[in-house]
């Protein structure tokens, strides 16, 4: 009795606490409305600066871009922190069937890979790297991991970052792999990939679901198939790009921070629009509209734009480093594309959860646990709640890393809707009584 009490009266003060904070909380729906800003200001990132590795010309005037919207719209502290960065090109590549026909396949090289003036060998087809053995000597590995949903992307992308390392153990001599995607148009997925201490580096790169498909079924016949593939990729040392940091300081307790975050580097090819072109709008319309309110929050909010996620998360690493000490009550990401918002994916701890969760409900999407994002996944070492935006994730794996990610596959609406979401996460995060 004495107990349901104890728990009565606490909801009770909780709800009062939420009440006053909901008698001035702002209206981000009605101040977004209208005026579009988000998708203009995809539609600069996208086709004004255009693809951006964090080693490119590109990604160093997406920094300088970003820093100066920050600015305009009022935001304090706005920085540029510098991290060391890969430098990876991906020159020209070809891939020609030899036998049983001949024919030119499109292909796009893994980041990361070596180059080759031309490798000529027939082809092995596997499913997993479990499946590689000695079989595979001499010859072209290819991978044709049967993605159809979102949900493979994990499995599929160990085989993207280890298949030729693990093929190379076996003595083969380049690999392929059936592209990580839940639709096909023909269309190449790059993405990156890595090699093993004290293996050969082989060269490897990604072929289309459709043209994977056809060699598998040659060869499940008994048809052998002959390719020859030239990349003209190379590493190119290591070069400066930045992270871009702005922020809302706290009026109450503007030592601890709610992080919003997204990366601005993209892969080469297409524009990076949903990857993560449309990560990086949610943040920056996100922090224009808590600005915009007036209203300033009790904790810092502060924004970050990071550097590299796509090719060895150094932003992530280095913004973690230099930030480790001060208090980050919460970290949130946006890097699944810019559909409509469905939920929010949720690491935290049990208590951490209790905290969160009137947060989340005020937002009106349902919460799920799971990843919260690879950018902030550094800081759940000293304890952050992490949380990721999960918009409609039916087609963001038919466009990723594709040329195919061009600024037409985002809808204005879907996008500055979960620019709001993202805008009233923070709100509630950073004017949340306590924090465990
Ligand atoms: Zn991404
Ligand atoms: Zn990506």
């Amino acid at each position: 009795m004495t107990k349901t009490f104890a728990s009565f009266v606490a909801t009770m003060v909780f709800a009062a606490g939420t009440l006053s904070a909901q008698t001035t909380k702002p209206d981000f729906a009605a101040l977004a409305a209208g005026r579009n800003v988000a998708f203009q200001r995809l539609a600069y990132l996208c086709d004004r600066i255009g693809p951006r590795p964090a080693w490119s010309p590109a990604y160093a005037r997406a920094a300088q871009w970003a820093a100066e919207t920050m600015r305009q719209d009022g935001l304090e502290n706005v920085q540029l922190q510098p991290v060391e960065v890969p430098v990876w090109e991906r020159g020209s590549a070809r891939l020609l069937m030899l036998e049983p026909a001949q024919r030119e396949l499109p292909v796009l090289a893994l980041g990361g890979s070596v180059g080759t003036p031309g490798v000529e060998a027939p082809v092995v087809v596997v499913r997993s790297l479990e499946e590689v053995g000695p079989q595979v000597k001499g010859a072209v590995v290819l991978y044709a991991f049967p993605m159809s949903k979102p949900q493979d992307y994990g499995r599929g992308s160990r085989i993207r970052s280890q298949g030729a390392s693990k093929a190379a153990e076996f003595g083969a001599v380049a690999m392929l792999l059936r592209s990580l995607a839940t639709a096909s148009l023909a269309t190449p997925h790059t993405g990156a990939m890595q090699y093993a201490e004290g293996k050969p580096r082989i060269p490897a790169a990604a072929i289309s679901q459709e043209d994977a498909d056809w060699i598998a079924r040659l060869a499940a016949s008994g048809v052998q198939v002959r390719v020859r593939l030239e990349l003209g990729c190379r590493w190119a040392g290591t070069t400066t790009a930045h992270n871009v940091i702005g922020e809302i300081r706290g009026a109450e307790k503007p030592q601890e921070v709610v992080l919003l975050g997204a990366h601005l580097d993209s892969w080469d090819v297409g524009q990076g629009a949903h990857d993560d072109g449309a990560g990086c709008v949610h943040v920056l319309e996100a922090m224009r509209l808590l600005k915009a309110a007036g209203v300033r929050p009790a904790r810092t909010i502060r924004a970050v734009l990071f550097a590299n996620e796509e090719f060895g998360l150094d932003g992530a690493n280095a913004y973690a480093k230099a930030f480790n000490g001060q208090r980050h009550v919460a970290a949130v990401e946006s890097d699944m594309g810019g559909f409509a918002p469905t939920a929010w994916s949720v690491n935290a701890r049990e208590n951490q959860l209790a905290w969160l969760w009137p947060s989340l409900a005020a937002t009106g999407l349902p919460a799920r646990a799971g990843w919260g994002g690879a950018d902030i996944a550094p800081l759940a070492a000293s304890g952050v709640p992490l949380l990721g935006l999960v918009p409609e994730p039916a087609h963001y794996f038919d466009l990723h890393h594709t040329n195919a990610d061009t600024l037409d596959k985002v809808n204005p609406d879907e996008l500055q809707a979960g620019a709001v979401a993202c805008a009233k996460l923070a709100w509630e995060l950073a004017n949340a009584p306590g924090a465990p």
